[in-house]
């Protein structure tokens, strides 16, 4: 039987963290709880969590400082987190999301919207864990055997045009901005530069060869890989292999 899906709630309002543990329980996951980020760390350090729920305001470290850290630690980065918070300012959003929040519900919330919040974090993840292949156009890549090919042709990727690669073809057709790859991509932003993505793309599109041309630049927002290349100047050759 397939483990019950478990999650960490960090919440220091016993009552609010009793109504969340007795919901989670009964719509099918394993809840627990801790009352501020000591106790969350404790819990993370034991066994780590399918889901994390995470109040803002928390005794001691914030729910906001806490997503920074956790997001920047190897272990714990990949772990879906839910900000719960009272605050509902968009500018509060921005800052829990930019924390590295994948979600975010303004209490007072339903307890249904809390579970599907939480069952779409767990969807949305999943994709992402290792053993999914992508395909984007003629390019296919198997994360699983860190392999990645165009036309059935095996391409040399470097481990962080790989982890690049992975993203955008994840999503294809969508803008990513710099800031936003070096969110997904590096994970912990602080030390990199948004140029370190220009250079990466740089010999990400080298590595793809006749595939390169795939990975668009666009102008003042940055970069998106589409499976429709744009055509090459009438008349021009086709690239040289
Ligand atoms: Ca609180």
């Amino acid at each position: 039987m397939k483990p019950l899906p478990r999650v960490l709630i960090v919440e220091d309002e016993p009552a609010i963290a009793e109504l969340i543990q007795i919901n989670l329980r009964h719509g099918g996951f394993t809840p627990v709880v801790a009352y501020d980020s000591i106790a969350a760390q404790r819990e993370l350090d034991a066994m780590l969590p399918d889901v994390i729920l995470l109040d803002w305001m928390l005794p001691g470290q914030s729910g906001l400082s806490l997503a920074r850290h956790w997001r920047k630690q190897d272990r714990t980065r990949s772990i879906p987190i839910l900000m719960l918070t009272a605050r509902g300012d968009e500018s509060d959003k921005v800052a829990g999301l930019d924390a590295g929040a994948d979600d975010y519900i303004t209490k007072p919330f339903s307890t249904q919207e809390l579970l599907a919040r939480i069952r779409a974090v767990l969807r949305r993840r999943a994709p992402e864990s290792a053993g999914d292949s992508v395909t984007v156009g003629a390019l296919t890549l198997d994360a699983a055997t860190h392999r990645i090919a165009y036309e059935s042709r095996e391409l040399k990727l470097g481990p962080t045009e790989f982890k690049l690669m992975h993203h955008l073809m994840r999503h294809p057709e969508r803008v990513h901005s710099r800031s936003s790859l070096l969110d997904k991509v590096w994970g912990d932003h602080v030390f990199i530069e948004e140029r370190t993505v220009d250079v990466h793309v740089k010999r990400l599109r080298e590595a793809l060869g006749a595939a390169g041309p795939m990975v668009e630049t666009v102008r003042g927002a940055g970069y998106r890989l589409t499976a429709v290349m744009a055509k090459s100047p009438a008349g021009a050759a086709s690239p040289e292999s």
